[in-house]
């Protein structure tokens, strides 16, 4: 295998050249190194975990030969750089987390290890997991495998971008308002983000804890479904996940699908043309494949993002005061004197958009402001859920774009934040309803650059979700 093919984009096909003996994990993993290292330029890995990667390589396939191999041999995982594994690095790739060395694993990275994963590095983000570009990456950014000029979406850029260059089987990356589901669709991926509290947070660097949920890129739903349900389920050591059992399930067939329509999506201004037109004809073909599919009105549309930044904001401001140079993060050299320290600290740690986020977050909760803008979005965000659960109870599932657009040029909307934040209007409802949803792969702009299709379910309905992007999209 020559180090620019791509390893085998389909971790179920080669599971099963895996057992049969005709490749080895450590085969696959030095091609995937191979291939990480002719693809450098894309800066989707900050790290390769060239040591701990061809030990459990080397393990898996032992375990192979005696058949004691787990349900994930041999897969090729990447996760992303707000994720913790004990003993290696995590930077949430900003100044203020560089050359940390985590203390414990997050309890996803044990659930794949115990599972037979291989880890095979850190991907690439925006700083704190706050944009939508991967441009807000203190390691500088990382470039769309489909063309080099254009950004692979963000936060979880490298992520995704490790996927989409044939690096890794799937990869593990952070959907706070987006992050995964809007870089699977720049990148002609797939981007699932679960339920709230499906999966376990903990030794995830947090950004807006009443988001966050971790969740995998992966080039087909069986490899998806496989990663999820190895990581999903109840921790005892994060609080907020459910008690429910998630049962691993074979792809049942969904019957006749009631399908919410957001029409409105894609007949509003500032949609790409070709996303309208393959998201009608994609209602059309579902109609004639005898799914019901109604149009419906989606909730405050125009206040989803507003919404979302206020709490989002207001979380991380709290989440990174523990950033400060004493308890955590880097400490300025120049600094006299406490008030210095975290002064100083704090403003060489982190770069402008965790700044600008912070000062948006500690305003909105300051006592003259909180009722305005807090207290208020908070009762917006439980519209929005009760509207989201209501259109829920009479349709199996919701269908809109994943993003107004294709991937943009690096450097196109760096200057306006506004506009940046504009890039996640159809992705923020998910996380604020709590609901799982997922980005599928549904068409291409005239340059051949990819977009998706989305869709959301009730919460914990992951077994529908995924079975019936199955049977959508891949049949
Ligand atoms: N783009 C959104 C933001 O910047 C979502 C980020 C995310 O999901 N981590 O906040």
């Amino acid at each position: 295998m020559s180090a620019l093919d791509p390893v085998p984009t389909s971790w179920h096909e080669t599971h099963r050249r895996l057992i049969s003996g005709e490749t080895t994990v450590e085969g696959l993993t030095h091609a995937a190194f191979e291939r990480a290292g002719a693809l450098r330029e894309l800066n989707a890995f900050l790290e390769l975990f060239d040591d701990s990667a061809l030990a459990q390589a080397a393990a898996v396939d032992k375990r192979l030969s005696n058949g004691s191999a787990g349900p994930l041999a041999g897969m090729l995982v990447s996760i992303k750089d707000n994720i913790c594994y004990k003993d290696h690095q995590v930077s949430a790739s900003s100044h203020m987390l560089e050359g940390f060395t985590s203390l414990y694993s997050a309890t996803v990275v044990e659930r794949l290890l115990a599972a037979d994963a291989v880890i095979i590095g850190r991907t690439n983000c925006d700083e704190f997991a706050m944009g939508s570009s991967n441009e807000n990456s203190a390691f500088g950014p990382v470039k769309n495998p489909l063309d080099g000029a254009k950004v692979p979406g963000g936060s979880s850029g490298g992520a995704a971008a490790s996927v989409a260059a044939g690096i890794v089987h799937v990869a593990l990356g952070s959907d706070t308002g987006g992050s995964i589901r809007q870089p699977a669709s720049f990148t002609g991926t797939i981007g699932f983000k679960p339920t709230y509290g499906r999966v376990s947070r903990y030794g995830l660097i947090a950004f807006a804890s009443s988001f966050d949920q971790i969740g995998p890129f992966a080039n087909n739903v069986t490899d998806l479904q496989a990663i999820y349900y190895a990581i999903a389920g109840h921790d005892a050591k994060d609080s907020t996940t459910s008690q429910r059992a998630s049962v691993p399930a074979a792809i049942p067939r969904p019957g006749k699908l009631r399908i919410a329509f957001y029409r409105e999506c894609v007949e509003r201004e500032g949609v790409l043309p070709e996303v309208r037109d393959s998201m009608l004809r994609l209602v059309d073909r579902l109609q004639a494949e005898g799914h019901l599919v109604n149009d419906a009105e989606l909730p405050l549309l125009d206040h989803q993002v507003p919404t979302y930044y206020i709490i989002a904001t207001a979380e991380a401001s709290s989440n990174l005061a523990r950033f400060d140079g004493i308890h955590f993060g880097h400490r300025s050299e120049k600094a006299n004197g406490v008030e210095d320290t975290y002064r100083l600290s704090r403003s060489e740690g982190f770069g402008p958009e965790v700044q600008r986020r912070i000062l948006l977050g500690t305003f909105v909760l300051s006592a003259g402001y909180y009722d305005a803008y807090y207290a208020q979005a908070q009762k917006v965000r439980r519209i929005i859920r009760s509207a989201t659960l209501a259109t829920l109870k009479d349709h199996d599932l919701i269908l809109l774009p994943t993003s107004p657009g294709t991937a943009f040029d690096r450097g196109a909307l760096a200057a306006d934040p506004i506009a940046m934040y504009l890039q996640d209007i159809f992705t923020v409802q998910a996380n604020l309803a709590g609901v799982p949803a997922i980005s599928m792969p549904l068409g291409q702009d005239a340059a051949c650059m990819p977009f998706g299709a989305q869709l959301m379910a009730r919460p914990f309905e992951e077994p529908l979700l995924l079975s019936a992007a199955h049977a959508i999209f891949e049949n």
